[in-house]
């Protein structure tokens, strides 16, 4: 009988983080029918070889691998990098050293890398500042440890029902503060450094990048060359120039997270998502907080009921709120801190121990060299892009806190795949905002995804309305904390869902089932018709789809 030829193909394997990663993979590549033996060197190794008994679909062993939890793509693929650039932009023809840098080494950074390198091309990332960029380090993941922290305490100090302090002992801000830290170290570790090291074909360049005249990119003495550009570079704390500023020498969410004492006053100028989520920290962890916001309601963008309600419920914990305030300048006498501002036309001044200002971000653009390769910015400095996150010059992308997108790490995360895909194989997929949720991290929380009452009648819908207090949901009551409402939006004509916007206890972890409703263009009928489970939060969800057409005061238990 004739010996039957042996085929052999390699595979490269990604996401393989321990041994028993490339034990898994190799299970699951023996079992496809035709392979002979797979054998992965060491899950460091990145590969798989594969010996066959017979002519096997190369997919199947790619959906295989995938099927296991991890990605896997030939060896022998050489992807083309999409050639619809026009001459001109920046990519001229000298040789290349990547396919792709990707410039800033943040959430969108990151994902991008990845992105570039699972589609199988060359990818640099460089970056400037502590890996994992504003989330990891100054953002998400320090704030809401904080917030936690304060929470605890906070709750530890009332008797459930009464609300009478008992248990509280002496704050330890130092703990609390090198606690955070140690997060902050662990999670940049586990989330980014090692999986940078997990990515070998990741070339990461360390230093500040700006493009050259010619289109190059200049990252300390070295050029380097792509044939596309992905700019992430997030942003900073806007720190407005009032007069007196520099005497003043305001915090903003990083320092304010970082102080070494906390202060007895402070005064926040600001009244969005990091104001409300850090003054509220400061508040319960003993600081006398008082917020001044220009415009005339917290978080303005939001429903009005809940700008009304997250003001109440911060009034009733002791926060001063003033709104509709013009601040003029700001001046210092020894270690006191005053704003000087006009309320209603009529001169203030407001006295404490430091302020912050939490004025939104501005983009990081400045001394990059975007004017040398004709990137449009807006008059904020935010690199202008389109839905495919394709910049003014098309070999140049964008993408996260650095254009105008939400600031929220999944969009920008969710931005960094999408641009980096587009960037390399031609622009297939616009970044689709249309049902975000967002949350802000209050208590109550504030949750949010698509259309505001005022957004759905200004699109034309034919719009209906259901609010219900929290007070309808069995969960709250037995939680005694019956604080909130959850408000939905929907088309008359057609029944379906367009936005829901709650204020709540753990409204963060009801949103993504309205996110869902909505992206799936369900009815308020489906919402409705669903078993929902009892005595929990998002149950409220249902009784408010009940509320278009019935009175839910007078339903028994269980929403129906
Ligand atoms: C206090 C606070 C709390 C937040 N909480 C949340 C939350 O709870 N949930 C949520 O979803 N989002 C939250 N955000 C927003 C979220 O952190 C950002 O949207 C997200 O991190 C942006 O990611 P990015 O990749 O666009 O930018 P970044 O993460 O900022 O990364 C940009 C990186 O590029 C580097 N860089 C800058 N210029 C250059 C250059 N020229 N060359 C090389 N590198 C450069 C920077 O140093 C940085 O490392 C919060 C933000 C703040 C400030």
């Amino acid at each position: 009988m004739p010996e039957m030829k042996k085929l052999e193909l390699e595979l490269d394997v990604r996401g393989m983080t321990c041994p028993s990663c490339a034990h898994h993979v190799e299970n699951a590549l023996n079992k496809v029918e035709g392979v002979e033996k797979a054998k992965i060197p060491g899950w460091q190794s990145n590969k798989a070889t594969v010996s066959l008994t017979t002519d096997v679909d190369q997919q199947e062993l790619i959906n295989a691998v995938e099927l296991a939890g991890y990605k896997a793509s030939l060896k022998e693929q050489k992807p083309q990098i999409s050639a619809d650039i026009p001459q001109g932009s920046g990519n001229g023809d000298q040789r290349k050293d990547f396919d792709l840098v990707v410039i800033g080494a943040g959430s969108a950074g990151f994902a991008a890398a990845i992105k570039g390198i699972d589609l199988g091309f060359r990818v640099g990332m460089v970056g400037d500042g502590d890996l994992g960029g504003t989330c990891v380090n100054v953002g998400c993941v320090p704030s809401k440890t904080l917030i936690r922290a304060a929470e605890a305490w906070h709750n530890a100090g009332h008797h459930p029902f009464k609300g009478v302090n008992t248990l509280k002992s002496s704050l330890d801000w130092d703990i609390i503060r090198s606690e955070k830290d140690t997060l902050v170290a662990d999670m940049r570790q586990s989330k980014y450094s090692d999986v940078l090291a997990a990515y070998p074909e990741i070339t990461y360049i360390e230093g500040f990048a700006s493009f050259n005249k010619d289109g190059s990119l200049q990252v300390g003495d070295k050029i380097y060359r792509a044939h596309r550009y992905l700019i992430v570079t997030g942003g900073h704390p806007h720190m407005i120039q009032f007069p007196g500023v520099e005497e003043v020498e305001p915090l903003n969410s990083t320092t304010l997270m970082e102080l070494e004492q906390l202060p007895e006053s402070l005064i926040i100028l600001g009244g969005r998502a990091i104001a409300l989520e850090l003054g509220q920290t400061m508040e319960r962890l003993g600081v006398q907080v008082l917020i001044l916001q220009r415009s005339t309601r917290l978080v303005p963008d939001h429903e009005p009921e809940i700008g009304r309600g997250i003001k109440d419920y911060f009034e009733q914990e002791g926060i001063g709120i003033i709104n509709g305030v013009q601040v003029d300048r700001l001046s210092r006498e020894g270690e006191t801190r005053i704003v000087h501002a006009r309320v209603m036309g009529q001169e203030k001044e407001f006295k404490a121990d430091q302020i912050f200002m939490a004025l939104g971000r501005n983009a990081n653009t400045d001394g990059m060299g975007l004017e040398n390769v004709n990137v449009e910015l807006d008059a904020n400095g935010a690199i202008v892009v389109d839905e495919y996150q394709q910049t003014s010059n098309p070999a140049i992308y964008a993408t996260g806190d650095v254009t105008n997108n939400p600031e929220f790490v999944y969009v920008a995360a969710s931005g960094g795949s999408t641009a980096s895909k587009n960037a390399l194989t031609g622009n297939q997929k616009a970044l689709d905002l249309s049902t975000m949720p967002g949350v802000i991290f209050t208590d109550p929380q504030i949750a949010t995804v698509g259309l505001t009452e005022a957004q759905a009648r200004q699109q034309g819908y034919e719009v209906k309305v259901s609010t219900i207090n929290l007070e309808h949901v069995a969960r709250a009551q037995a939680n005694r904390d019956t604080r909130g409402l959850i408000k939905l939006v929907a088309d008359e004509g057609t029944n379906r869902l367009l936005g829901a916007h709650i204020i709540a206890a753990e409204a963060g972890e009801v949103i993504q089932t309205a996110t869902l409703a909505i992206k799936f263009g369900l009815k308020v009928s489906d919402l409705s018709d669903t078993l929902f489970p009892y005595l929990t939060q998002v149950e409220g969800l249902k009784l408010a789809a009940l509320a278009f057409e019935k009175d839910i005061a007078m339903l028994s238990c269980c929403a129906v």
